[in-house]
């Protein structure tokens, strides 16, 4: 019998996108039915949202939900099986979907995202005709009171599952806005939603959930330490027999360098040399003089977690060795500002773009020879993932989902051409001079660089092993619940 799945998030790619869980919302539905699983996702009606919605049928009416009338649209877009949460006083902003232009956090997520979990609950408690999910999927903190709402009403029975894409980010508020939660009393305490004296949205679905994952088996033994929990590693180690890591894929449709309408020249691992073309428009794009020596990316939220105070620091290192560098992202603001001085200082060797642009970064991927990704911390990382399959070889820290998808060059894997990228640790700006060093030394051998570029570009990181794993699970809680 077809498993019916509810997935709730805040995000969700082609329609409304910030990071990685995006991408991983959008593909996981598409992956999960090769499973004979029926996804459908509820997600915010942000304006671009429903921009996108065409022909939208309302499936439910709400006059009051917290406070602001809403109703529950059902549509298909582009393969998606949607719910959308048309509620315009909570949704209906310029910005994004968390903040203002600004950046400014809105002073209401916590009600924005209350409802957004409470109507994920009463899907699965069976307020929609002819629908109800056999199990719940909340992804971060956004959709983790899901979990709550249900383990505290009438669908407390239905499976559930929470998934931690980013431990940094948990939806920390005050005790005051627990009442407005209608959640019943019982539900304030170290067991429910009470987190250091307020409530904690993501740590009340973790302990609510049936089984909680986070997306590769290293962060998943990482986030047990105090340096990696983030406050929530006692709460994690108290759960860990249902902690699972599932690495997440990509949608191999999308990022496929021999297919990509996003891309100048479509190549493969016997082509590489049409990588040549991409790399001209891309030297041309950021202004970069043409050369020999590697070109790096960098494709990126500028925050401190990528460690892009490292890497700004790093340029004139890069640049005195003869590389080059291509930036797109944004994010801190010192960091844009330390990123812009650098391209002024190195004209023709460093080019910045601030900003958010999909189409440019597949350019990036494909004409790029290296991606530079020194986190401090990473949960999965997806950047290197499209980078492999782009055979942009990835230059990485050595933590989290990094650590499970990247071959390091060391000498054992370059003897077995089994090398797709390096690795480099600790996180400090020694080690990181030293991986830049390295890949400069690597590229200047044509031929041992190709046998890089081709081995990453074998790398298999398609859905469809964490697809099964997701299945697995989900049967598996079925099966016994808890
Ligand atoms: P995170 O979700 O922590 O930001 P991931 O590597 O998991 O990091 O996912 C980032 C996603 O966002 C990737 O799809 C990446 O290509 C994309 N991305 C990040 N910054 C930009 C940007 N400035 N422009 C275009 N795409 C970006």
């Amino acid at each position: 019998m077809t498993m019916k799945l509810l997935s709730v998030a805040s995000e969700i790619y082609p329609l409304v996108k910030t990071g990685g869980l995006a991408d991983v919302v959008g593909a996981l539905p598409g992956a999960l039915a090769g499973e004979g699983i029926e996804s459908r996702t509820l997600v915010p009606g942000y304006p671009a949202v429903l921009a996108r919605l065409g022909k939208a049928k309302p499936v439910r009416r709400y006059s009051d939900l917290f406070g602001a009338a809403a109703s529950l649209l059902a549509a298909h877009v582009g393969g998606l099986d949607l719910l959308v949460l048309d509620a315009p006083d909570f949704f209906a902003r310029d910005g994004g979907p968390y903040g203002d232009q600004g950046g400014n956090d809105w002073p209401d997520n916590w009600r924005r995202f209350a409802a957004l979990s409470r109507v994920g609950a009463d899907v699965a408690e069976g307020s929609l005709k002819g629908w109800r999910p056999d199990i719940v999927h909340g992804h971060d903190w956004q959709a983790s009171l899901t979990a709550a709402y249900m383990r505290f009403g009438p669908a407390r029975a239905v499976p559930k599952v929470v998934t931690i894409h980013n431990l940094a980010f948990q939806g920390r508020y005050a005790a005051e806005i627990f009442p407005a939660l209608g959640l019943p009393a019982e539900a304030w305490g170290v067991d429910g939603v009470e987190y250091y004296g307020g409530v904690g949205y993501l740590k009340a679905g973790l302990v609510s959930a049936d089984a909680i994952t986070t997306v590769s088996p290293t962060y998943a033994q990482e986030i047990r330490s105090p340096l990696h929990g983030m406050g929530l590693d006692g709460l994690i180690n108290g759960r860990v027999d249902r902690l699972h890591g599932i690495l997440n894929g990509i949608d191999t449709a999308i990022w496929d360098p021999s297919a990509d309408p996003l891309v100048p020249r479509a190549y493969g691992g016997r082509s590489l040399g049409a990588r040549a073309d991409n790399r001209r428009v891309l030297e041309r794009h950021f202004g970069l003089d043409r050369g020999d020596g590697p070109i790096f990316i960098i494709v990126s939220r500028l925050t401190w977690q990528k460690g892009m105070d490292l890497m700004a620091d790093a340029i004139d290192h890069l640049v005195g060795l003869g590389g080059r560098l291509a930036v797109l992202g944004s994010g801190d603001h010192a960091l844009e500002g330390a990123f812009l001085a650098a391209a002024d200082r190195h004209r023709g060797r460093v080019g910045v773009r601030i900003g958010y642009d999909e189409i440019l970064s597949h350019l990036m991927q494909a004409g790029g020879d290296a991606i530079l990704i020194p986190s401090r911390f990473e949960p999965c990382g997806l950047t290197q993932l499209y980078a492999l399959r782009y055979g942009c070889v990835p230059v990485v820290a050595r933590v989290g989902g990094l650590a499970d998808t990247v071959i390091d060059a060391n000498e054992a894997a370059l003897a077995a051409g089994g090398a797709t990228g390096l690795m480099f640790a600790p996180d400090d700006p020694l080690a990181l001079h030293g991986a830049i060093g390295r890949a400069i030394a690597l590229h200047a051998d044509r031929g041992l660089w190709q046998g890089m570029q081709r081995a990453a570009m074998r790398a298999d990181f398609s859905w469809t092993r964490s697809a099964g794993r997701y299945a697995a699970l989900y049967r598996a809680l079925l099966a016994d619940p808890a």
